[in-house]
């Protein structure tokens, strides 16, 4: 009886959630370190409101979940604006709000504090500043035991393929979703990175042997966004060649500051859009010869060398030039279809120059980690471009979504008061 009355205790003092001196805290106010309220506000998006970002996302009070066995609960401090939401407000591809629950609350990037541990949590503990990654499974089946875990049935990433996200002044996680926080960072720049950096990252070296090596050449799409900056410092880091694409002349100093070795502007080109059809064979011709206007740019930086790798995204408009500027073995790695899904390619180099089209997909913890190890060694900067308060975190999506935010990362408060703070004891 008292060994049971010890292990109520513990898990009392571990969540708390019944002792919390108040129902709800203002955002910003912040409680006593592991008093769990019973409520909290979240950005919430409903199947009847979905459309731009400002309409679809609402405040609403939503209950604070209690972490489970293995996992822990967050008090959010900052989080990251990325794509999942943009997507997520509209219901495109798909609605994501779920079915049993008639809500969504996104967010795939946070910076926070351990604010509670269920019982099988022993690597954190209350009061460990952290930032979380994206990627949940359920850690059982073959491919988390030993094989890919991002190939695992259970993998889904959190706040979009979930619905409890960081849009929150709480959030509950998996405890192998953390990460160490930067000492070096604030909490608005610890907490909009990771979804990019870590995704740069698999892409880059998580599908060998097109792994990354010094002295590779590596085409980037969108070099100044979310994801293509990440991928330029990362192939600075390793002494890798990024030539980096963008569309206005004036984010040429930003990606060349990046450590790009060239920086080309995609609207002095028309190579773009789904392959035309082959049988028509002058509209065809005159397509390859304008994707050979971009390849010979390209080997004006890399000294007459075709990419071995291209970083792809924007899909449907790139791919075309994208699989046919690719060196013959070489491999172009794909993460989304921000211009469209259809993908055409002419088959005939695929298989005649043996060319690798790879998919990938966010990261499995172990990427995760060495990722954020980069940046922990200063040798990755998170580009936060601008962070936004609590209450514009609409607007900012709305922002991404029209392409008009600034290169790099956009953050937002959540529970921090204002910029620059990096600890607990700068919170109090
Ligand atoms: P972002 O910050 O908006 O950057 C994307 C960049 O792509 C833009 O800055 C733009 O640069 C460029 N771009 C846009 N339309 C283009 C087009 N038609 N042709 C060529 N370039 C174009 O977004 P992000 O955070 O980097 O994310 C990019 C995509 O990756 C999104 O669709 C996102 O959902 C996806 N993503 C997927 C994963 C995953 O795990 N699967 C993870 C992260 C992100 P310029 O206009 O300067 O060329």
């Amino acid at each position: 009886k008292y060994s049971l009355q010890i292990s109520a205790i513990k898990i009392k003092n571990k969540t708390r959630g019944f002792m919390s001196a108040k129902r709800i805290y203002e955002i910003g106010e912040i409680p006593e370190i592991g008093d769990v309220p019973e409520e909290m506000y979240a950005w919430v998006i409903r199947e009847d409101r979905l459309g731009v970002p400002e309409k679809a996302m609402q405040i609403e009070k939503m209950p604070v979940q209690k972490p489970g066995q293995d996992e822990v609960l967050v008090m959010v401090m900052a989080v990251g604006i990325n794509y999942n939401n943009v997507w997520a407000s509209q219901g495109i591809p798909i609605s994501v709000i779920g079915k049993d629950t008639g809500y969504h609350i996104g967010g795939s990037d946070a910076s926070g504090i351990v604010w509670a541990v269920g019982d099988n949590v022993k690597r954190w503990k209350v009061g460990d500043e952290v930032i979380i990654h994206c990627n949940r499974d359920d850690g059982d089946d073959e491919e988390c035991n030993g094989g890919e875990p991002m190939y695992s049935k259970s993998q889904r990433i959190w706040g979009y393929e979930t619905n409890d996200g960081s849009f929150a002044q709480f959030t509950t996680v998996q405890s192998r979703q953390l990460l160490k926080k930067p000492g070096h960072l604030s909490w608005e720049e610890s907490g909009c990175y990771t979804l990019t950096l870590a995704t740069a990252y698999r892409m880059l070296f998580g599908h060998p042997p097109h792994a990354l090596k010094p002295g590779m050449n590596v085409l980037i799409w969108g070099a100044s966004g979310g994801i293509g900056s990440m991928a330029v410092q990362i192939c600075k880091a390793v002494g890798a060649n990024a030539i980096g694409i963008i569309s206005d002349d004036e984010k040429i100093p930003f990606v060349k500051n990046l450590g790009a070795v060239g920086v080309l502007n995609r609207k002095n080109y028309d190579c773009f859009g789904q392959l035309p059809d082959v049988s028509k064979q002058e509209e065809y011709r005159d397509f390859i010869k304008k994707c050979r206007a971009l390849g010979k740019d390209i080997w004006e930086i890399t000294g007459k060398k075709d990419v071995d790798i291209v970083f792809e995204h924007p899909g449907e408009s790139t791919f075309p030039v994208s699989t046919y500027l690719v060196k013959t073995g070489g491999m172009v790695v794909i993460c989304a279809g921000t211009s469209g899904y259809n993908l055409t390619m002419d088959a005939r180099y695929i298989w005649m120059r043996q060319k690798r089209i790879q998919g990938s997909h966010f990261a499995n913890l172990y990427q995760a980690n060495q990722a954020n190890d980069m940046m922990i060694h200063k040798l990755i900067n998170p580009l936060m471009s601008e962070c936004f308060n609590w209450s514009e975190i609409p607007s900012a999506h709305t922002k991404m979504m029209e392409n008009k935010h600034l290169p790099g990362n956009m953050a937002a408060l959540v529970q921090a008061k204002k910029t620059g703070m990096k600890t607990l004891n700068d919170l109090k």
